[in-house]
């Protein structure tokens, strides 16, 4: 998964700091690496680099720069595939000038793209998904470079949310699926596209609306102006249920939905669903299974207790790239207060399970402070399926719920009961209708066609 971030200034501004802001706020959807890309006197220009965004640019040489378009960009980057032309946006002059694009998501007919670009002798330098779209675009380079941007999105199958800078347009499109999270605000003459909301709120803007699945926005010195990808819509949506379920930030708004209702009534539907009597504290665990707890604290008329510590310097654990660092960085991550948990008998609220690796260790470490009981529940249903569409949850084989039954899981993370979110619940909580919704890992039902 990864963030994106666009502006473009009607005005003539420069907005190369607030897209730096914007990927501050986004920083949560990768941490691998970041990159913005600006145009510079009819030459594509980017600062990219490694790990978190003040690592991997210079925001004082970033500010000596004038751009009134840019676009940026974190990620999450398999380890196999760190190296530096791999970290978006990728960028290029081409016989139309300036492009550079930035992409979250999993384009499923990449190989196939790839193939037919090479036989026309398109020669590749990254691994990265924008990098085909690149040489789609400049490959139709008779045509008008939004139009040539549209004529590829029409081919790509999968998931995604793209922006595209142009020598003097941004480009910002979302696959007619929805799958992945894209939205358009305003302030003072400038336009912005971003992964989500809080992005928005960094730089003052106000939230204007999602991007439509197959929607193009194209926004330039005359405004903005929208396209479809597709004359015929699709008969459904699949906007990415996990989202609420961990991947966004709680103070976002996706597809018309605040993240932290839906978190909220997920631990709410939780606590009337998998009860726990007598519960003499819930707590969460940080900071995606917090706003759960809450509502599970509430309906259940137990109290909340903010009883597991984070440090928030550490980097969230699910999208750290391997098994190793993952185990170090729960160690590292997660602080429980003993006092609050001695002789207790503690509801634990997560967001998900997926490899069961943090389950555990907090099992075990709330059972170090001495715990009289403690029983955890998880705000989605069991993960059971690998994600087809951008997220990295890996090998069906790795995931927990696959490997063992919900008492098999129990007894390895050593809780003294553990239960899930229905899928039905799941869906009612987050408030989208349910064709509008993809909840394929958790329930298996993918799109026919990918
Ligand atoms: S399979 Fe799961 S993670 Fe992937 S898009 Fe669907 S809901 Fe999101």
């Amino acid at each position: 998964m990864s963030g994106i971030f666009g502006a473009y200034s009607v005005k003539n501004k420069t907005v190369l700091e607030e897209i730096y802001l914007g990927l501050y706020a986004l920083q949560h959807r990768g941490q691998e690496s970041a990159g913005i890309a600006w145009a510079r006197g009819g030459h594509a220009a980017s600062a990219r680099g490694f790990g978190l965004l003040h690592n991997a640019i210079d925001q004082h040489k970033l500010s000596l720069e004038e751009a009134n378009c840019a676009i940026g960009h974190v990620r999450y980057v398999p380890l196999e595939s760190q190296q530096l032309h791999n970290v978006l946006p990728v960028c290029a002059n081409y016989a139309r000038g300036p492009i550079a694009i930035a992409h979250d998501g999993l384009i499923t007919n990449v190989g196939e793209l790839k193939s037919q670009l090479e036989a026309r002798g398109a020669i590749f330098q990254s691994a990265t998904n924008s990098e085909a779209i690149l040489h789609m675009v400049a490959q139709k380079s008779h045509m008008e470079p939004v139009d040539a941007i549209v004529d590829a999105l029409k081919r790509l199958e999968g998931s995604y949310a793209i922006a595209v800078l142009l020598e003097d347009a941004l480009v910002a499109a979302r696959d007619p699926y929805g799958f992945k999270p894209l939205v358009l605000g305003e302030r003072d003459g400038t336009y912005y596209a971003a992964s989500e909301s809080c992005a928005l709120d960094i730089v003052g803007a106000k939230l204007l609306r999602d991007v439509e699945p197959g929607e193009i926005v194209i926004i330039d010195r005359r405004g903005m102006k929208s396209l479809r990808v597709r004359h015929e819509r699709p008969s459904r949506c699949m906007h990415c249920s996990f989202e609420y379920v961990y991947t966004a930030r709680p103070d976002s708004i996706i597809d018309g939905r605040s993240v932290y209702e839906a978190r909220k009534e997920m631990g709410r539907r939780l606590a009337l669903k998998a009860p726990c009597a007598n519960a003499d504290l819930v707590a969460g665990m940080p900071d995606s299974g917090t706003i759960a707890a809450i509502g599970y604290a509430q309906a259940a008329g137990a109290p909340f207790e903010m009883a597991v510590v984070r440090n928030r310097y550490v980097g969230r654990t699910f999208i750290q790239p391997t098994q190793k660092v993952r185990e170090l960085g729960v160690k590292i991550k997660l602080n429980p207060i003993a006092e609050l948990f001695r002789d207790r008998r503690a509801v634990i609220v997560d967001d998900s399970i997926v490899r069961g690796t943090t389950a555990e260790r907090i099992v075990t470490m709330i059972r170090s402070c001495g715990a009289g009981e403690v029983h955890l529940r998880i705000a989605s249903p069991p993960v059971l399926h690998p994600c087809r569409y951008g997220i990295d949850t890996r090998k069906e084989e790795t995931l927990a719920a696959v490997r063992m039954t919900l008492t098999e899981l129990c007894r390895k993370v050593g809780a003294d009961s553990l239960d899930y979110l229905t899928e039905e619940d799941l869906v009612a909580a987050i408030g989208l209708p349910e064709d509008r919704l993809c909840t394929a890992c958790f329930s298996g039902k993918y799109l026919e066609k990918y």
